[in-house]
């Protein structure tokens, strides 16, 4: 008998297994993909928005702004880049400076601070941004995390508190009876006192496995862009345009790892696995980014992909408790700033719906951080070079673009949660994210994990069930060694 389990393991449900990591009790973490945090969660701008956009009094702006406070401690103690660069949203006219005031008042009624910047002190933080440019608002709390490793971490960590993790196990049926849910998988059943709703496209889904929902999921695409590290300065802040009804706009974004993306558009698409990007979609976003930055060099795009929000049917979070249903929680529709917002959600579930069912007793031994990762870039140059004559794997490099080492990736695949494809090395430690997209490394990866897995490198997978990147073998004498 679980006291919990959580369907779906992207950033809310990872966090709240985090969370919940901290007390005494039997969590159950469920994913139906070979990996934790594949789906929304790996595929969006990887903004910490400040909450200076979300309409006071909604949940998007009470987690938003109290995610947002916590993310420098988690980002800490989980070890996940993160940079608080600040955020810069744009104005072109004396009509938008105007609605940039109306923003500034938006932002003070949810606490965040923000200052409207003129034109010259526009230009003097972002020399690139169009000449037709007038004035911005500067919302230095907004910046910029690795989402990869923001889930990743968060459910390592979880693991490593005694949270049980199940991947690739779907939720095919939920049920009811004498205060306790039965949860049927693809692969057994449980019980729990609590089931959590953390499915993201898939919440309406997975609510109607119990009773209809009065609520609907619906996917709103979004394709981006994304330019290699060309130069770490071409742009110092995250660049929005005004919002309008389909959201925040397309913004020109650093990250973390120095790349910069483009994007994202808005659009209502019908189908929840539909990750395609097309031509007509890359031209608007790149339209409108070079709105932005006219310079912007697209020659340095090295890939494009696409993200699905969750577009909830109320306008806003659904975070609540089935009615008739106690102990049956929804955190759905859990669209942008959903990323940044999903440890306050976290908290919150606890605290207002699972506390008050469970009584959680905290643990005494609950460890907030994450087993240290080694890091010998960062490292001073002598403590480098001791380390490395000590550890001679991690001056083994496997991925030459983004200088990942094989002591990384050996690494990330002895950690408690299990990293079994391509993808998810590359999401962990970067590998095959360059300027070649792994030509030159994923031979390399494929090999690694066929040896930790135990399994020919034929049947190793980029990323789901039947992903396989090298499905034929071989025959022996056909190849040629060097
Ligand atoms: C284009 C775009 C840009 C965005 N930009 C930002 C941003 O800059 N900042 C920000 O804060 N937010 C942003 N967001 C929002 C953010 O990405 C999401 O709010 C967040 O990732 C949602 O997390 P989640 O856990 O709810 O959903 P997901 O990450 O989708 O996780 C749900 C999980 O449930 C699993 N699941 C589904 N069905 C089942 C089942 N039957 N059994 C078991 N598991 C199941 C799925 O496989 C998945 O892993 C953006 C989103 C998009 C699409």
């Amino acid at each position: 008998m679980f006291d919990v389990v959580i369907i779906g393991a992207g950033a809310v449900g990872s966090f709240l297994a985090r969370a919940l990591s901290r007390y005494e009790g039997k969590f159950l973490l469920l994913e139906k993909n070979l990996d934790v945090g594949d789906v929304t969660s790996m595929a969006n701008s990887a903004i910490c928005h400040s909450g200076y956009d979300p309409l006071p009094g909604t949940k998007k702006a009470l987690f938003n702004v109290i995610g947002n406070q916590m993310i420098q401690k988690i980002a800490s103690d989980l070890d996940i880049p993160y940079k608080q660069i600040g955020t810069l949203t744009i104005g072109y006219s004396e009509d938008d400076y105007q609605k940039l005031l109306g923003l500034k008042n938006r932002a003070r009624l949810n606490g965040v601070p923000a200052k409207l910047l003129d034109k010259e002190e526009l230009f003097s933080l972002e020399p690139r941004i169009s000449k037709e440019a007038c004035c911005a608002l500067l919302c230095p709390t907004g910046g910029i995390i690795n989402p990869f490793l923001m889930v990743v971490h968060a459910a390592e960590n979880a693991v490593d508190n005694g949270v049980e993790l199940h991947l690739d196990e779907a939720v095919i049926a939920l049920s009811y009876e004498r205060d306790i849910y039965k949860v049927k998988t693809s692969k057994g059943e449980y019980e729990a006192k609590c089931v959590v709703n953390a499915a993201g496209l898939r919440a309406d889904d997975i609510a109607a496995l119990l009773t209809p929902p009065s609520w609907s999921i619906r996917p709103r695409k979004g394709v981006y862009y994304v330019l290699d590290h060309f130069d770490d300065h071409f742009v110092n802040h995250v660049l929005f345009p005004l919002p309008s009804s389909k959201g925040k706009g397309t913004v020109v974004t650093p990250t973390t790892s120095g790349n910069y993306l483009v994007g994202p558009t808005s659009d209502f698409i019908d189908d929840k696995e539909d990750f395609t990007t097309d031509a007509e979609s890359l031209r608007k976003a790149k339209m409108d980014a070079m709105r932005l930055i006219p310079s912007l060099p697209f020659a340095e795009a090295i890939r494009t992909y696409a993200g699905l929000r969750a577009v909830p049917s109320t306008g806003d979070f659904i975070v609540e408790e089935e009615k008739n249903y106690p102990g049956m929680i929804h955190l759905a529709g859990i669209e942008s700033p959903g990323l940044i917002s999903s440890p306050a959600i976290a908290e919150y579930a606890i605290r207002h719906f699972l506390n008050k069912r469970l009584s959680l007793k905290e643990k005494e031994n609950w460890n907030p951080k994450i087993r240290p990762y080694v890091h010998p870039l960062k490292m001073e140059k002598d403590a480098r070079d001791t380390f490395l004559s000590l550890h001679p794997e991690y001056g083994e490099m496997v991925c030459a673009c983004e200088k990942v080492s094989k002591g990384e990736i050996l690494d990330v695949l002895s950690r408690s949660i299990p990293c079994q494809t391509v993808k998810a090395v590359k999401k962990r430690t970067r590998a095959g994210f360059g300027k070649c997209q792994g030509g030159f490394c994923q031979v390399k990866v494929v090999q690694l994990l066929a040896e930790h897995l135990h399994i020919s490198p034929s049947e190793v997978l980029y990323s789901g069930i039947g992903s396989y990147i090298a499905p034929y073998q071989v025959a022996k004498g056909t190849h040629h060694e060097g």
